[in-house]
């Protein structure tokens, strides 16, 4: 399939080689020549913009920051929306606010081209390994035709609704994520302050009730003090920002996604938001003035 792909960052390079991997012929861009000419050297064709890449596409994929880079690119900026064949169809792999896909998808209809949205959630390793999970939104005849080509990038794909679907299901998964971490520091600190070791914590709970994929990959980072990146602190205040605006909309209570948010915020505003989200831990070290150690 004839792919253009728009947003060759820490996840969009990894997948978009996965497509190559897969056999798909790519057409990308960037605003980072280095990452371009990183995709062309493993066989995709290199573009000098985002409108040279849709030219005589099946479909058009973007990894984009956020709803404004994608509404820049396919409605206001780069207008692709006016430019990709009518016959293409677009997948937009960005977390972005569902209201904003929603709007997307309906500007999109009225020149004919039909929209999934589709967020994934596994951060880049799994983007490496074509690993990720996939939440899509959008018409079921059009999820099972590009099913195979999200499958080259993903483990598991799952329709969830209507475009739209797919961002409110990835809002979820961020509130779920961020509200778990926030609890695992939450926890930890107070324990170590109780005089147990955080290592003997961890060892003693994880296989039980409290354990999680977010507490075996966010305590040993907590304890060793390393808040590499991963997902950064501000990419999540992004999302928990789309969490307010979706809930809003709808009158949804969302108490522990705003607690965690402020806390965020503050981190952010004290310089940590390049910072992994597992730095949450630094809130409660910042207010105890207490190091978690091993
Ligand atoms: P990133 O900042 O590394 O990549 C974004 C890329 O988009 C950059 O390379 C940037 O140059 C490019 N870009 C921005 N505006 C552009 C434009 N107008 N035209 C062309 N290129 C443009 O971000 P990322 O970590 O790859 O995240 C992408 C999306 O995936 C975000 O919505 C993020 O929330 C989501 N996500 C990230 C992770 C993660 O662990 N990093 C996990 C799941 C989902």
């Amino acid at each position: 399939m004839k792919i253009a792909f728009i947003g060759l960052g820490i996840m969009g390079k990894p997948m978009a080689k996965n497509l190559l991997k897969a056999g798909h012929q790519l057409f990308v861009y960037d605003r980072n020549q280095a990452t371009i000419d990183e995709l062309s050297a493993a066989g995709a064709t290199a573009c000098a913009s985002s409108s040279d890449t849709v030219r005589d596409v099946d479909l058009v994929i973007t990894m984009l920051p956020n709803s404004p880079h994608v509404k820049s690119v396919m409605l206001e900026d780069d207008k692709l929306a006016e430019k990709m064949p009518k016959t293409a169809v677009f997948i937009d792999c960005s977390s972005i606010n569902p209201v904003a896909s929603r709007e997307i998808a309906a500007e999109l209809a009225k020149h004919g081209i039909e929209m999934l949205d589709a967020p994934v959630s596994g951060g880049q390793p799994k983007a490496v390994d074509g690993t990720l999970s996939f939440m899509v939104g959008g018409k079921e005849e059009i999820f099972n035709r590009f099913k195979p080509v999200l499958e080259a990038m993903g483990s598991s794909v799952v329709l969830c609704g209507d475009v739209g679907a797919g961002n409110v299901t990835k809002l979820c998964n961020q509130t779920i994520v961020a509200v778990n971490i926030a609890a695992l520091a939450e926890a930890m600190q107070m324990g170590q302050m109780c005089g147990v070791e955080p290592q003997k914590i961890f060892e003693a709970i994880r296989g039980g009730l409290a354990g999680s994929t977010v507490m075996n990959a966010k305590a040993p980072m907590m304890m060793d003090q390393n808040f590499q990146p991963g997902f950064r602190i501000d990419l999540h205040i992004k999302d928990l920002n789309n969490v307010v605006d979706a809930a809003k909309a709808v009158d949804a209570p969302i108490p522990l996604t705003q607690a965690v948010l402020e806390m965020m915020k503050v981190l952010h505003h004290d310089g940590d938001g390049s910072c992994d989200h597992s730095a949450l831990l630094k809130y409660y070290q910042k207010l105890t003035g207490e190091v978690l150690h091993h």
